[in-house]
């Protein structure tokens, strides 16, 4: 497409180019949007058309929904024809936040979005400009992660337009992000909650809600999400991982630690939290394909717990070699 006219340029999201995004998106534009999560490649989640430039953009198989992106609690009722109970419980704790609802989905929603299911993702983002848009707009947006199918996620404006800019009428500035890794996605079946992709919320955090432990479904073989297959996540750069708490078996190998006070640079966590991590986390996978050639890097895995699970989820997704 041609994107000149909505191409504003500045380095923050200024009014005009809120106002130029509002416009592009009403046209059927994409429009790259910062998120706490992942930058994420928006568009109307009404307009199929502007769906599927979605998914021509990304190269993304027409199986893999996309999450549906609402500014206010009440226009959940737009997307989803049902919320059972225990899904306002987790909306009332987690939203605005990093946390994915799949509900049963409202007809207005195109086929496209949901890959012919009967049920919708829905989150609430957290971030200042990402909210501002989606609350001055009067459709939501569908939007997945914004880079090519399959390849590390954005974390930064930079990293949306290194690889799509000639996709997007504009990227929206909204600096790095603060979460760092995509959404968590809670499903319910029977009015019980599982989890399908671990993120930005901590399976710890949701059951200290829920009160009670929740099943998780990351499998691989029958993926309900892309995030759920094995290769995902991966840079070109060939890694290896090694067990929180170990050392390189490769002497000599490049080997980035999780977390070393003496060398911050060759650190996933710049002061030792799981946290720090993931924010840093797809930034420095990326930093790693600016050699996509060089010798393959060893990376210590997190810590098994709370964003730990998250972080070593994206990891072993990102070493998988095809
Ligand atoms: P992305 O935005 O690229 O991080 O991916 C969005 C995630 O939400 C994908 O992993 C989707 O498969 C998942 N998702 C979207 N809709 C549904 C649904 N109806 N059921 C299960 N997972 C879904
Ligand atoms: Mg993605």
């Amino acid at each position: 497409m041609t994107s000149a006219s909505y191409l504003c340029g500045s380095m923050h999201s200024d009014h005009a180019e809120l106002t130029a995004a509002i416009a592009a998106l009403r046209d059927g534009h994409l429009v790259g949007l910062p998120t706490e999560t992942v930058y994420g490649l928006a568009a109307n989640a009404l307009n199929a058309v502007a769906v599927a430039r979605i998914f021509e953009a990304k190269k993304r198989p027409h199986f893999d929904p996309l999450i549906v992106h609402i500014g206010k609690r009440s226009d959940v009722d737009l997307v989803a024809r049902e919320v059972p109970p225990v899904a306002e419980v987790f909306m009332n704790a987690f939203w605005p936040g990093p946390l994915t609802l799949v509900l049963p989905k409202q007809p207005a929603i195109p086929d496209l979005v949901t890959s012919g299911l009967d049920s919708v993702a829905i989150r609430m983002p957290q971030h200042p400009v990402a909210l501002e848009l989606l609350q001055a707009l009067d459709f939501p947006l569908a939007a997945p992660s914004a880079n090519p199918f399959g390849y590390v996620s954005p974390t930064t404006r930079q990293h949306v337009l290194d690889q799509l800019a000639n996709e997007v009428a504009l990227v929206l500035e909204g600096g790095s992000c603060s979460v760092g890794v995509e959404s968590t996605i809670l499903s319910f079946s029977e009015g019980q909650p599982m989890v399908l992709r671990l993120g930005g919320i901590s399976l710890e955090a949701l059951e200290a809600v829920h009160g009670r432990p929740i099943p998780t479904q990351l499998s691989s073989s029958q993926p309900h999400a892309p995030g759920q297959l094995a290769s995902h996540y991966a840079p070109a750069r060939a890694i290896r991982l090694v067990a929180h708490g170990e050392e390189c078996p490769a002497p000599g190998a490049p080997f980035l630690r999780f977390y070393q006070k003496e060398q911050p640079e060759w650190s996933l966590s710049a002061d030792g939290t799981t946290g720090s991590a993931a924010t840093r986390l797809f930034g420095v996978l990326r930093r790693l394909d600016e050699e996509p050639d060089g010798p393959e890097v060893w990376i210590e895995k997190a810590p098994e717990a709370g964003l730990g699970r998250a972080i070593n989820d994206r990891l072993v997704r990102a070493a998988h070699r095809v």
